[in-house]
């Protein structure tokens, strides 16, 4: 037996979180539970500059929602500066780090040299010790960087839980910073702050993380991880890149081009269960199951069939599966999404029982728990009929059998049935067919022609409402 399984996943507090973390996050979550292992929740909160709190609680917000629910933390890298700073002395007095003096306008003029060369641009050592050789004397007006004494030669190799073996040469690589001296004044002062690339070594080793899921954009950093892990003499954990989700354009998916983040998903009306199998389906698949709960995706998610090649979003895909979930969804929950997304238009319902109804007769036909509302709305907003819909529909022919309708239905058993029998029965008194009584009662009472069942959508109306809705016939 190997050592328990135990995942992280590590936003950084820039923006929303995005539907790519997301899917590595479920990744992550459904492996540890998979395992029985722990999963955990680290902020990665180091870029100073573009970290919010509204951020941070955004993230967490959106895990809570899709339910992913971690078992640790979460841990934020601004608090651990001081264990950031320790393992840099250590390193620096083992000689696998150094300090750098570099200023900014140096690094500039030498890669400017190495672009006219034609060379790469890298870093070029001069600040590297090395047996024998004689550094420069460090300037007193610059504050220095830390950086990493990548091993010189070798080749780094992993086993990609995804892409399979992938192997790096040294030489390709250059001295990766790994802490910067933090802003004048700044709390970190002394400290300096860490780089992603080391601060993620630095935890993902504390944390005794096992398995790695993230984006394939950073698999250019793992060659330096896996060294700094070897440095450090830590165990290395495994690694796995999921390829980028393209948009439906066949571009990565991005912000400019549509909504990119958990929370415009749960504010459009998408439901997490929905999110979380369309997300998982997005870089994996069980055979050919296409529709899953979370509990079977944990049972089924060892970290094979993770796919190679991106996967498209696919906006008609995921619409599908939200139908689905929403048909199969509680109308008592529905109802309780609904009154929210009323609530947010201003529109002050009662979360009573015919609401719920009304959730139990529309969902079937609904996208979103926004589209839902949008039909709940027609039970509170008086309607508006298209002008020409309403000539063509409610037409001299059949105003005498609406007329009695009503009638009828002033005095009929209010409900489905009896709503019902008073159509029949007018119906059969006028010679009638139902499409000539049911269009003219939809868009007289709704103010739209598409509904269910007439006899159910009036029923739950107020028979009050509902006369009134016909007063003008
Ligand atoms: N903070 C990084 C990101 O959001 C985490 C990458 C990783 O998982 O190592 O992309």
């Amino acid at each position: 037996m190997g050592s328990p399984v135990r995942t992280r996943i590590a936003p950084s507090p820039t923006g929303l979180l995005h539907l790519g973390t997301a899917r590595t996050a479920l990744y992550c979550w459904a492996y540890a539970r998979h395992f029985g292992g722990q999963f955990i929740l680290r902020i990665e909160d180091t870029d100073i500059a573009r970290s919010t709190q509204e951020s941070v609680d955004q993230i967490l917000q959106s895990m809570r929602w899709l339910g992913l629910n971690h078992d640790e933390g979460p841990i934020f890298q601004m608090q651990r500066l001081q264990r950031y700073h320790e393992v840099v002395e250590q390193m620096i007095a083992a000689g696998t780090a150094y300090q750098c003096w570099c200023t900014p306008a140096e690094l500039d003029a030498m890669r400017e040299k190495q672009k006219a060369r034609g060379e790469k641009a890298r870093y070029d050592g001069r600040w590297r010790p090395a047996p024998g050789k004689v550094l420069p004397v460090p300037p007193t007006d610059v504050k220095p960087v830390v950086r990493f004494a990548n091993p010189l030669q070798g080749v780094v190799t992993w086993d990609d839980l995804v892409k399979g073996p992938i192997s790096i040469a040294n030489e390709e690589i250059d001295d990766l910073i790994i802490l910067r001296p933090a802003p004048e004044g700044s709390p970190a002062d002394s400290l300096g702050i860490p780089t992603y690339n080391f601060a993620v070594v630095v935890d993902d080793w504390d944390m005794r993380i096992t398995h790695v899921f993230r984006g394939d954009e950073h698999i250019n950093n793992t060659p330096w991880q896996l060294n700094m892990h070897r440095a450090l003499g830590a165990t290395i954990p495994r690694f796995g890149h999921c390829p980028i989700i393209l948009g439906d354009d066949g571009l990565k998916l991005s912000k400019r081009r549509g909504a990119v983040s958990v929370t415009a998903y749960q504010e459009a009306g998408y439901l997490p269960e929905a999110m979380l199998n369309y997300l998982a389906r997005l870089g994996w698949s069980h055979g050919d199951a296409e529709l899953f709960s979370a509990q079977q995706m944990v049972q089924w998610f060892d970290g094979s069939h993770l796919a190679k090649s991106p996967a498209q979003w696919d906006p008609a895909k995921l619409a599908w599966v939200n139908a689905h979930y929403i048909k199969q969804a509680d109308d008592q929950r529905l109802a309780s999404l609904v009154h929210q997304q009323l609530q947010t238009r201003g529109r002050h319902v009662a979360l009573d029982a015919a609401l719920v109804a009304q959730c139990g007769l529309f969902k079937d036909r609904c996208v979103t728990t926004v589209e839902l509302a949008d039909w709940v709305e027609v039970y509170h907003l008086a309607p508006t009929p298209d002008p020409a819909e309403r000539a063509q529909h409610v037409t001299d022919a059949v105003l005498p059998a609406l007329r009695v309708l009503r009638d009828r239905l002033g005095s009929c058993e209010w409900t489905k049935e009896g709503v019902a029998a008073a159509l029949k029965q007018t119906l059969a008194d006028h010679g009638l067919k139902m499409p000539a009584l049911a269009m003219p009662l939809r868009l007289l009472v709704c103010g739209r022609l598409q509904t269910p069942s007439v006899d159910a959508v009036l029923a739950l109306f107020t028979r009050e409402e509902a006369l009134d809705r016909l007063r003008d016939v």
